[in-house]
């Protein structure tokens, strides 16, 4: 996860290209880009690949969008951002499967003076990622936190709450970002007994969710409702994002329970229906199209020579270096103002009516 620097920080050790890579010169207006995407867990990694074919070519690139496969998923990224770098791709953006695992990729990658762009997923133990594009990943965390608390909160006045709490994939960096902002909303509550954690497993490791996989949110779900819920009342699930927390909601209705105050993220089309029929409580709005667009801003001002904008040069620690940032806002969702939040989405403007 993002950690504090565990003293390996190669200060002016250039033998990588560091920052002063490929940005200083720029390249051709019609030059390659590479996209690498993990596999399609979530709707958003759907509409990403789409929408970077497209905004490429629109701005005069070539492209090479690639998704990891299903199954292989590291082997399979590693293995398309190899030839992307023998393609010659100037910049290589990768929405990493596994943030870890990439460290020789990229090394290639700077080695052949491509700019690496880790994009909404942080790539860790490398200098050789220059940029950082995302949502505030905190922020989103803290949002379903406080979430959580204002949805059980408007059932139940005044607590104990009790609650059960889902993270995400171990294998991306986010997973722990996302826990670590709902925590920091849910502990101080935790500490003092106004919420408790039915089960008592409130370790990221006991929480997680293999391959961000619903099938494994919902296997998890069920034990716990055979084990700890067979009499007591759950109040609230903190759910990392949309797949999950629609898993977890079946679940409970498969037990014939009554549906908790459950969280989300990504606004995909079945939860925003969900959170409109009463189901769902909350979700998150990030705007792929606008991650998409600050991205393909990124490689436009690159391909100048110019460095591209952040706006945070100090939450990214990644293990090997601190990461410049540019994050956007996250928007919370709720019943409430899901028609204001959804009004320029055309898609999703019919559903939250
Ligand atoms: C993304 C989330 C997404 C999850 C699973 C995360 O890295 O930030 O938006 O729900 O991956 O695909």
């Amino acid at each position: 996860g993002v950690s504090a620097c565990g003293g390996n920080d190669r200060e002016g050790d250039t033998s990588t290209g560091g920052d002063t890579g490929a940005a200083a010169s720029g390249f051709a207006k019609d030059a390659l880009i590479g996209v690498a995407l993990p596999s399609k867990t979530s709707e958003n990694w759907v509409l990403a690949g789409d929408l970077f074919t497209n905004g490429l070519k629109e701005a005069g690139f070539k492209s090479d969008v690639q998704y990891a496969g299903a199954s292989t998923t590291v082997a399979d990224q590693q293995a398309q951002i190899t030839a992307m770098v023998t393609k010659g791709a100037k910049v290589i953006v990768i929405g990493a499967t596994d943030a870890a695992q990439l460290s020789t990729q990229v090394a290639a990658a700077k080695q052949a003076g491509a700019t690496v762009i880790a994009y909404d997923r942080l790539i860790t133990n490398t200098k050789d990622v220059d940029y950082y594009i995302a949502f505030d990943n905190f922020k989103v965390g803290q949002l379903q936190g406080q979430a959580l608390l204002d949805g059980m909160k408007a059932k139940k006045a005044t607590g104990p709450w009790t609650i059960e709490l889902f993270s995400g994939s171990p294998d991306d960096n986010n997973a722990g970002v996302f826990f670590n902002g709902a925590m920091d909303v849910l502990k101080p509550l935790i500490d003092k007994g106004e919420v408790v954690v039915g089960s008592g497993q409130k370790e990221v490791k006991q929480t997680a969710t293999q391959g961000w996989k619903a099938e494994n949110a919902q296997s998890r779900m069920d034990s716990l409702l055979n084990s700890t819920y067979t009499s007591k009342t759950l109040d609230g699930v903190l759910s990392p994002n949309d797949t999950l927390a629609r898993a977890i909601i079946t679940s409970v209705k498969g037990a014939g329970k009554p549906i908790p105050v459950v969280t989300g993220q990504d606004s995909e089309v079945e939860s925003v229906k969900s959170i409109m029929a009463g189901e769902q409580y909350s979700t998150i709005n990030k705007d792929t199209r606008k991650l998409v667009a600050e991205t393909i801003n990124m490689v436009k001002t690159l391909q100048t020579g110019a460095k591209p904008q952040v706006n945070d040069e100090k939450s990214y620690n990644n293990g090997s270096k601190v990461v410049p940032a540019y994050l956007l806002p996250p928007v919370i969702v709720t019943k409430a103002n899901a028609a204001e939040a959804y009004a320029n989405d055309p898609k999703l403007s019919a559903i939250a009516k």
